[in-house]
């Protein structure tokens, strides 16, 4: 297995703010509110939120988007310019008071107390909470997360795979990619770093007992957002939804969550299959559901067949590419628009 955490993290560094800076510029830059030039040396002012480049944006209309958080970002940055060279005191309804752990329009940081490998490229990364606080997500929620590398701030979105009702830790599974430009400054996160998080984002809105059942089409990370989902649902001793999960996996080595998935499986209202599209070994466990070949129209017309269509919720969470395929497949089989949700 390749070891991923040879080099420390040396671009970087914190202000008093909090605020995550190149080391370099740290010291040099002068903040502008109004056109008015700040620089008394005296003040600690915040550092201006920088704005997200194209590439920042992800495309898919998300509300509010990185474009309105940024719009949001730069009116409490001027405030608070504003409130430290009137030497105001915080207001009670000041943002750093609010009882919530992530706002939607800050950063604010959180500490990983633990990372431990999944598979060869996918890694969990447990993150310190208060013991008696949960993150404060609804289900299908996810957060932002924020890397600064020597010329470029990046911004990537994850989803906790902890249930939303965990409390002192939540983890977040993230798959490392080669190129990735946030995977190049994961990567080298370790024990005790800050990360820069906000949230939470995500506009699935679960209402227990809607859908009959549930029909979960996942590939890779994207059981991130279905194990939040899944665990929402068995957790709740009153929501009697079935979800059956078709996860595409490229082996069975690559299947991720596989303890948590076998320990949902116990439930009499959850069940999975593997779709699995490179395997050659064929070294399963035993019980596990394992079809050797990539999700598709048919297989999901299997999946469904002998139940009653209109009592479906289907939820997909891959690459864009398979988002697409999927939304085409589910209306090629006379699923309704209103019944897929694409996370
Ligand atoms: C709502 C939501 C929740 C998510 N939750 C998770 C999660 O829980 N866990 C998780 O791992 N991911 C999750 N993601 C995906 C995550 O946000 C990132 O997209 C992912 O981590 C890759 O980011 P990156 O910057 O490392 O890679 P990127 O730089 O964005 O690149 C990703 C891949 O594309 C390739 N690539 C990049 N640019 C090009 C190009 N121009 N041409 C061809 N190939 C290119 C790279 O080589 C790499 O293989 C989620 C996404 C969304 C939208």
């Amino acid at each position: 297995m390749e070891n991923i955490y040879k080099d420390p993290l040396p671009e970087c560094s914190f202000t008093s703010s909090g605020k995550i800076v190149p080391v370099q510029q740290e010291k040099d830059t002068l903040i502008t509110v109004e056109n008015v030039e700040l620089n008394d040396s005296a003040i600690d002012f915040p550092c201006k939120p920088e704005k997200p480049s194209d590439t920042d944006c992800c495309g898919s209309g998300c509300i509010p988007c990185v474009f309105d958080i940024y719009d949001q970002e730069i009116k409490i940055w001027e405030r608070e310019c504003s409130r430290l060279r009137n030497k105001a005191v915080p207001g009670e309804d000041d943002l750093y008071k609010e009882k919530s752990m992530l706002s939607e329009l800050e950063y604010r940081k959180f500490t990983i107390s633990q990372v431990w490998p999944e598979t060869e490229d996918t890694y969990r990364y447990r993150f310190k909470l208060p013991f008696d606080r949960d993150l404060g997500l609804q289900i299908g929620q996810h957060i932002i997360v924020r890397g600064r590398s020597l010329n470029e701030t990046i911004t990537r979105q994850y989803t906790p795979i902890t249930d939303i009702t965990t409390s002192g830790y939540f983890d977040l599974l993230i798959k490392i990619y080669r190129d990735g430009k946030m995977s190049k400054i994961i990567r080298h996160w370790k024990v005790g770093d800050e990360v820069d998080i906000r949230g939470p984002f995500g506009s699935l809105d679960y209402t227990p007992g809607k859908y009959r059942c549930i029909l979960m089409l996942a590939v890779g990370t994207g059981i991130a957002p279905m194990s939040q989902v899944i665990q929402g649902i068995l957790n709740n001793e009153e929501d009697e939804t079935f979800i059956h999960l078709l996860y595409g996996c490229h082996t069975y080595k690559d299947i991720l969550m596989k303890t948590e998935l076998d320990g949902w499986a116990g439930y009499w209202n959850f069940s999975v299959t593997y779709a699995l599209s490179r395997e050659q070994e064929k070294n399963y466990q035993y019980g596990d559901k394992v079809c050797e070949r990539r999700i598709d129209e048919n297989l999901i017309q299997q999946e469904i067949s002998g139940k009653t269509m209109d009592k479906f919720m289907i939820l997909t969470c891959g690459t864009r590419s398979f988002d697409e395929d999927i939304i085409k497949c589910c209306d090629n089989l006379g699923f309704n628009q209103k019944q897929i949700f694409k996370f």
